[in-house]
């Protein structure tokens, strides 16, 4: 497996954070539980999906230089890669390692957002996970050196509903 090492730069002054060239904000899960509530209560337009596709693209840009980064890389340690980052982000844990380049599925055991909607809202009737499918969507086609797009990536089973894990299936 591949070990994690990003490029990771910080201003004290302004207090910015870029990791791989990309300007990052942490958030906590007030912030992030309340974010997604609104976008998810909009009747007019698919807020969530908003979300994903802003999640796509700023991953993709990221990972692309991540894994250039990283030199020549086989498909399973990109994907490692991305686990160890969204692990290391604080926003729970994604098991990769049955994807394929063009697809299969995948699952997340531990949620900071579910967690956090959990103790917030209490449990939810559709799923929520739109942030880990953007994830998921970008970094599969940063490995592949495909534009974002490229991959589908739905949820089918979420732990804010009541289930064991979110389950999640991608497709080009
Ligand atoms: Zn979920």
């Amino acid at each position: 497996m591949v070990k994690l090492e990003l490029k990771v730069d910080f201003d004290p002054v302004k207090r910015h954070v870029n990791i791989s060239g990309i300007m990052m904000a942490f958030h906590c899960h007030h912030y992030n539980t309340n974010l997604f509530q609104t976008l998810a209560d909009i009747e007019y337009v698919d807020g969530l999906e908003i979300l994903r596709k802003a999640t796509e693209n700023v991953v993709h840009a990221q990972f692309t230089q991540i894994y250039k980064d990283q030199g020549g890389i086989s498909f399973a340690d990109k994907m490692s890669l991305g686990e160890q980052l969204y692990k290391a982000f604080g926003f729970g844990i994604l098991s990769l390692g049955d994807l394929k380049e063009d697809g299969g599925s995948f699952s997340s055991p531990s949620s900071h957002l579910v967690k956090g909607w959990l103790s917030k809202f209490g449990k939810r009737k559709e799923t929520l996970c739109s942030y880990t499918c953007g994830f998921v969507a970008g970094i599969m086609a940063a490995a592949t050196g495909n534009p974002t797009g490229t991959y589908k990536v739905k949820e089918t089973q979420c732990m804010v509903t009541g289930a064991s894990g979110c389950q999640f299936e991608v497709s080009k």
